[in-house]
């Protein structure tokens, strides 16, 4: 390539200099055009969250001074249309290639998809990069080709891959093209409206997003809490996860980076015989597999943002009960435990690994609630949002996995309370009205005697409500929708058996008000696809001024049987089926954020095909999915 060539750098969710393939490339080719477009009509549903957006604007602002201090300016553009932003910076300097690096989403996937085209009829060249996996989806496939459906056999036969995966040097300095390209301020991008300003300046006492704090971040965890990691999946207390989860999502660090920095540590500790170490860093790793599964099962199974990876849930009779979902929305279900995890995240926008199980399983198996609700106000609320990952947790907790948490299981909150927050400190933290209750009886005020619940100025009923649902009751319902769902499934079968034509859909494709509810409890919300219940970020009750927290562990076996509930409370380590891990955890405390196949569906691939043409074969299912949204294009997928 002459060194003349003039390149576009279209960022994304890459906001880095460092290991950043796109970039580099267009660096070594000649002078670089950065661009960052903002089009919230593309993002469809899943436009981001106000903490979400807060963070992309800072991050935006740091990735800017870096580029120019290499001697380019990122150029910001609001548009209607990413495609057409596209082509009037093309027109304005002459270029004649675009790089960027791959996305995975359901909806990157398809929108990338159309650009690529629109770009070529244009004769322009577009070059894509791996600048967010280890493993790209398209190369991890079984002896016969099929996409993996469980993880431990997905993220064994990547370790059995032997792909160390190498980063790429940032570059030294960048040239810009002649010509104006007709950009905006970020500010004109629309990422931070009036009212959110106030609730927004408090999570920068917390977080500092920016690749180079992304860095800073990552150093700290390999050199203080790797080590102890494994705590972190044990107890709710302690800062032991890495708290890297935003800065992964936006790409602020690169994943290859963080899997070489923990390797390195892996071998220093393996010469040093630390048994410790070593177990600590194959966890860590893990947990980075999950990241990397949760992008594998959007690619290869793009149905997955809306219903079950197994056909499991198409029978479940969710109920659609709005005060339900508001009262567990803002912590009103009087489960202390599950009500302190939703005001965290309501104050900030995070929540520990093991808080986000346990809310999402009350939301399913207690309250019975589409699932797919839960994973949009998740979507809305949390500062990491990321929605492969989002979409990976809520299918783990409502039995849609194979090696997920069984749909018949049912945690009690008042176990897991007593045995992941033993004191209730998390619990006192996040529900001041019951700060003055016993350890004993803090995760069941419902049970405290009269005489206790004076004390301790609690009214069950006027400061703190009274449980949503009894916990029999729960079971007895939870019984009742699996032997619905068992029922119908059974009617489906034989109908299916006599003949007549099988119809693959979820229940929740029957009623028009079983949508996503969009939530708006406040007026003047610009976007009417986002959530705005989420603008309360006070760190007052935290100690400090911020918040401190403590995560366990929890694991969980097989498939459900339908007609039995499991009161799971005692959760072993390992799965009995191979035991998909989701609880790697999160921590965070205001120092720490300071500083720094069976019968299963799946998409059969030719694996003589080449990397494009499996690409498209994503993109086909994801563009089928989204264009046509009816059972019909399920049916290939879930036959
Ligand atoms: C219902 C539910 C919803 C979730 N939604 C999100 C989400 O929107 N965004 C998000 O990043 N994570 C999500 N997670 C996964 C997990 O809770 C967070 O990644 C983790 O708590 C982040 O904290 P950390 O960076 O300190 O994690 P660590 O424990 O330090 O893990 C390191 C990194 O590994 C990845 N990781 C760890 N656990 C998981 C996991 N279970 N699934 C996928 N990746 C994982 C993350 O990128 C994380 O930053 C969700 C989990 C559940 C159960």
């Amino acid at each position: 390539m002459s060194s003349t060539c003039k390149t576009i750098v279209w960022f994304r969710k890459d906001l880095r200099i460092d290991d950043n393939p796109a970039l580099a490339t267009a660096a070594r080719d000649g002078q670089v055009l950065p661009v960052y477009i903002w089009c919230p009509k593309e993002e469809g549903q899943f436009y981001p969250g106000r903490v979400s957006r807060w963070w992309l604007q800072q991050s935006l602002v740091h990735l800017n001074q870096s580029l120019k201090s290499l001697g380019v300016s990122l150029v910001f553009m609001k548009a209607e249309s990413t495609v057409s932003a596209l082509l009037r910076c093309f027109e304005a300097v002459g270029a004649t290639k675009i790089v960027y690096n791959h996305l995975y989403d359901p909806v990157s996937l398809v929108r990338d998809h159309t650009i690529k085209v629109k770009l070529a009829e244009h004769g322009i060249c577009v070059q894509s990069f791996k600048g967010d996996l280890l493993y790209e989806p398209w190369e991890v496939y079984d002896e016969e080709g099929h996409a993996f459906t469980t993880f431990n056999a997905f993220w064994r036969k990547c370790v059995n891959l032997s792909i160390e995966p190498a980063s790429v040097f940032p570059p030294w300095k960048l040239v810009p093209p002649a010509g104006t390209v007709d950009g905006c301020s970020i500010e004109e991008l629309g990422l931070e409206d009036e009212l959110e300003k106030s609730s927004n300046a408090l999570l920068g006492k917390g977080w500092s997003p920016g690749w180079t704090n992304a860095d800073k971040t990552l150093a700290e965890f390999v050199d203080r809490h790797l080590i102890d990691y494994s705590n972190s999946r044990v107890r709710l207390e302690g800062v032991t996860s890495s708290l890297l989860s935003p800065y992964l999502h936006f790409g602020e660090v690169s994943v290859r980076k963080v899997f070489q920095c923990i390797r390195m540590k892996q071998i220093i500790w393996a010469k040093e015989g630390n048994l410790l170490g070593e177990k600590n860093v194959k966890l860590f790793l893990r947990s980075l597999g999950l990241r990397e599964y949760s992008r594998y099962l959007c690619f290869n199974f793009p149905f997955t943002q809306e219903r079950s990876l197994m056909n499991n849930l198409r029978f479940f009779p969710w109920r659609s009960e709005h005060g339900d979902f508001k009262a567990w929305r803002q912590g009103k279900t009087g489960y202390p435990l599950v009500d302190a995890g939703m005001r965290e995240l309501w104050a900030t926008g995070w929540m520990h690994n093991r808080i986000r199980v346990i809310a999402a399983s009350f939301f399913v198996k207690f309250l019975l609630l589409p699932w797919t609700w839960g994973m949009k106000y998740f979507w809305d609320t949390l500062l990491d949002a990321d929605l492969e990952s989002d979409i990976l947790g809520w299918q783990y907790i409502s039995g849609s996995l194979p090696d997920g948490h069984k749909l018949n299981r049912l945690d009690s909150p008042q176990v897991q309370g007593s045995k992941f927050d033993p004191e209730g400190e998390y619990v006192r933290q996040w529900l001041p009205e019951l700060a003055r209750m016993p350890s004993e009886w803090i995760h069941h005020p419902w049970n405290a005697p009269s005489l206790v619940l004076r004390a301790a100025g609690v009214e069950l009923g006027l400061n703190y409500p009274k449980p949503i649902i009894d916990i029999d009751l729960a079971k007895e319902r939870l019984v009742d929708a699996l032997s619905t769902t068992c029922q119908a499934e059974t009617t489906a079968r034989s109908a299916n058996a006599n003949g007549m034509e099988e119809v693959v859909m979820d229940n929740m494709d029957r009623a028009e008000n079983w949508k996503i509810p969009v939530v708006v409890l406040k007026e003047n919300v610009s976007h009417s696809t986002s959530l705005s219940d989420q603008r309360v970020p006070s760190f007052q009750n935290c100690k400090n001024g911020s918040a401190s927290r403590k995560r366990p562990l929890c694991v969980e076996a097989g498939r459900p049987s339908p007609n039995k509930i499991q009161s799971n409370d005692c959760e072993s380590e390992t799965s009995g089926t191979g035991g998909l891990d989701l609880h790697s955890t999160a921590e965070s405390t205001s120092a720490k954020r300071q500083s720094t196949s069976s019968a299963l569906p799946f998409m059969v691939l030719d694996s003589s095909l080449n990397v494009e043409v499996l690409q498209e074969k994503g993109l086909a299912y994801a563009m089928k999915q989204q264009n046509e949204g009816t059972s019909k294009g399920r049916n290939q997928l879930e036959a």
